[in-house]
């Protein structure tokens, strides 16, 4: 719910409807906490059960995975499973809808979950890559999702079916530096933006956290929906601090 904080204030979700209405190029910056409702844990977060040991930027590294295949996929596969079985989050879905209706041009995400295109969104900038395929290292083979599991050898690594290389997920891991051409469309984006919508993300991450810079630098505004503080706070039109499904819930409502 969208609560009046003060007295003849006009509501936040009122305030970024207006924002949008008055945008002609509105793009959405999303991060982890998209999916946290989705129950997707933010990678960054300390987790529980048998990976709380583990640390994520030691094991989904390029040199782990060139190294120790077996090592890298004995965490990577797990993962796998159960990013695969989650849903879009209701924020998720809110983006898919203002896009729908005209008032979002493109979603950039952090997010490797495929959920923004699992929800409808269909203009969408995966700057770190999708767990939506696996490419081999030796040959041009693509594998989809689902196929992956059938890939794996005795050792627990996967090989192409075709030629035996090296399958590795279509994402980017730590080590690895970003995709040439999203990042150049992702600019792109942020650069035309009269309004750049970051939900779930602390912005902190490089080079996604330059994003919103080139927007302002435009002279564009930026909306954050982020619970907990980022370094562009003092910058936003507005900042809205509640859970994100809940307040682009409340936009959706005040758009009408
Ligand atoms: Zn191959």
């Amino acid at each position: 719910m969208a609560a009046r904080s003060e007295e003849g204030q006009v509501p936040a979700a009122e305030r970024l409807a207006s924002l949008i209405h008055e945008s002609q190029c509105t793009v959405a910056l999303t991060g982890a906490g998209v999916s946290v409702p989705s129950g997707i844990p933010d990678f960054r977060t300390p987790e529980t059960g048998i990976w709380a040991n583990v640390d994520p930027m030691k094991v989904a590294h390029i040199d782990v995975f060139k190294n120790d295949p077996a090592r890298f996929w004995s965490y990577y596969r797990p993962r796998f499973h159960s990013l695969g079985d989650k849903r879009p989050s209701g924020a998720h879905e809110a983006l898919a809808e203002l896009e729908r209706r005209g008032l979002l041009d493109a979603v950039i995400t952090q997010n490797i979950d495929r959920l923004h295109r699992a929800a409808g969104s269909e203009n969408v900038v995966e700057v770190h890559g999708s767990i939506e395929t696996s490419s081999c290292m030796s040959c041009t083979a693509t594998y989809g999702l689902d196929e992956v599991d059938g890939l794996f050898n005795d050792e627990g690594i996967a090989e192409c079916s075709g030629c035996g290389g090296p399958v590795k997920p279509d994402v980017v891991l730590f080590g690895e530096l970003l995709p040439e051409s999203a990042m150049s469309r992702a600019q792109d984006l942020a650069e035309r933006a009269d309004l750049m919508l970051c939900v779930g993300s602390s912005l902190v991450v490089h080079p996604v956290a330059a994003l919103p810079q080139l927007a302002l630098g435009r002279g564009g505004h930026l909306a954050i929906v982020t619970k907990g503080a980022t370094p562009y706070d003092s910058q936003a039109t507005l900042k809205m601090h509640g859970e994100v499904d809940e307040e682009l819930a409340a936009l959706l409502a005040a758009l009408g």
